[in-house]
């Protein structure tokens, strides 16, 4: 079984990739951005708590986030493995993580970091804010939030996975079929 993190900044573009890797290793893509955008849209009570975090760039608080992401893993008993994209982001939630895989007696396989420079980010995600209509990609001051709380909270987790042996990072420019192809080798290297 594979369970990977897709790790990186906003716009890093670890939705994208999510998709590749899944198709190649038959993996579940879980992205708890995804299922908070989902909830928002069906106005549930989740999406309505979630909104008014996500449309500041702020975190979602962790014991919402943690149960979403059970929720999500424990739908899918057969999996082969899961790609987990934008969770973990805080040194709590990875932890959580490990205890509930650990549980179950699976572990995180390895967590892959897409390296992109901060200004090529801000024009994707500015561009990608256009198409899609995301609140949290038209504004500059939100974006700069959201790096804030990946510096302040997310980064942390670098030290969490390397200590464990299981950091790896890619150059996340180029092509994406290039970029797809780094994390492949990554992944097929590593298991
Ligand atoms: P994303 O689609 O991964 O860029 O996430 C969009 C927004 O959803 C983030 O800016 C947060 O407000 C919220 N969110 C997604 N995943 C998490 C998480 N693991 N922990 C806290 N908030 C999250």
């Amino acid at each position: 079984m594979i369970n990977l993190i897709l790790f990186g900044k906003p716009g890093s573009g670890k939705g994208t990739q999510a998709e590749f890797v899944k198709k190649k290793y038959d993996l579940i893509h879980i992205s708890t951005g995804d299922v908070f955008r989902y909830n928002i849209s069906q106005k549930t009570d989740l999406g309505i708590l979630a909104k008014s975090y996500m449309e500041s760039g702020d975190l979602v608080p962790d014991n919402v986030t943690i149960q979403i992401l059970q929720a999500e893993v424990n739908k899918n008993p057969d999996a082969n493995g899961f790609i987990f994209d934008g969770f973990p982001r805080t040194t709590l939630q990875a932890e959580m993580l490990d205890e509930f895989l650990k549980n179950k007696n699976l572990s995180i396989s390895m967590t892959i970091a897409l390296e992109v420079d901060a200004n090529v980010l801000i024009d994707r995600l500015i561009n990608r804010g256009k198409d899609s209509g995301r609140a949290d990609d038209q504004d500059r001051s939100k974006i700069q939030n959201r790096f804030e709380e990946y510096n302040n909270k997310t980064s942390p987790l670098i030290n969490y996975y390397r200590s464990q042996n299981k950091f790896f990072e890619i150059d996340g420019t180029g092509k994406i079929s290039e970029i797809s192809k780094r994390i492949f080798n990554v992944i097929d290297s590593n298991i």
